[in-house]
């Protein structure tokens, strides 16, 4: 039986999700070629496909209107769409520029006009086209995302968790940030990634984006507690990789 046809396309993004999967000699990827046919992965392979696919992963986000047609050619061969990273999911950090309407300025300075430079507030690939599954973080968990293949190919819906860091941190009984007068935004982060950032003494920056319907409030209350950080602190750090789910970009 031929194995199911999955390609990966990129748009706004760093393609540091592409490249997650194809660190040399990675087992996980190896372990993937076996049930899949890789028939377009521009960081592995100069080959095109213009064939119908099995699964399509979309990394990088909505960021220019020009991408449109291009995004819904692929929703069009694709059995299963997923947005693949957080850039796809929600435009994780590519959202950044959502905070400012003079991105193109700064980026750009005196070509910021130039018509080829033209952009758009970055959203998540689902603004534009139907969006079966996502895979989240920043980067993917290279783990999860074999779990998601996995599921689909034994036609089940992949389980994608809704919940927050904190239950991963202390299933692993990691001494929790705000214990040590650090700061974390685990409490509201979603899950997934199994807490590596709390595990090696650094805060979670909730990189995969927040659960559904988050308390945006009481974590900047929580947050905004922390001693010697400048006013406004707290609400800027709760929509670093979240501007679009915090609902107040510009
Ligand atoms: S989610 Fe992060 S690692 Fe992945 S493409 Fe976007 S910026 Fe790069
Ligand atoms: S370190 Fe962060 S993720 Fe872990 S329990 Fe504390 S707040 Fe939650
Ligand atoms: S602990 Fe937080 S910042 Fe670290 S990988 Fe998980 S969601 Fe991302």
């Amino acid at each position: 039986m031929a194995k199911p046809k999955v390609a990966f396309f990129d748009f706004t993004c760093c393609e540091g999700c592409q490249i997650e999967f194809t660190n040399y000699g990675d087992p996980v990827f190896l372990e993937l070629l076996k049930h899949v046919d890789v028939v377009e992965f521009r960081e592995a392979m100069s080959e095109k496909c213009r064939e119908p696919l099995d699964i399509a992963f979309i990394e990088g986000s909505f960021s220019r209107e020009a991408d449109r047609p291009r995004l819904e050619e692929i929703r069009r061969r694709a059995k299963v769409v997923i947005a693949y990273g957080q850039c796809a999911a929600t435009a994780g950090i590519n959202a950044l520029k959502n905070h400012t309407s003079d991105y193109r300025k700064f980026v750009y300075g005196k070509d910021a006009a130039l018509p080829h430079l033209d952009s758009q507030i970055a959203v998540g690939v689902d603004q534009a086209i139907k969006v079966d599954y996502y895979a989240y973080g920043c980067p993917v968990n290279k783990y999860e995302v074999l779990q998601i293949v996995s599921h689909l190919l034994h036609g089940k819906d992949p389980v994608i968790p809704n919940y927050p860091v904190c239950v991963e941190c202390k299933r692993r009984e990691t001494i929790c940030r705000f214990d040590v007068g650090d700061y974390c935004l685990g409490q509201t982060a979603r899950a997934g990634c199994g807490a590596p950032c709390p595990a090696d003494g650094i805060p979670c920056e909730a990189c995969r984006g927040f659960v559904d319907k988050p308390n945006h409030e009481a974590l900047v209350k929580v947050l905004d507690k922390r001693a010697g950080m400048p006013k406004g602190w707290a609400r800027h750090k709760t929509r670093m990789f979240t501007a679009n789910q915090r609902g107040d970009v510009k």
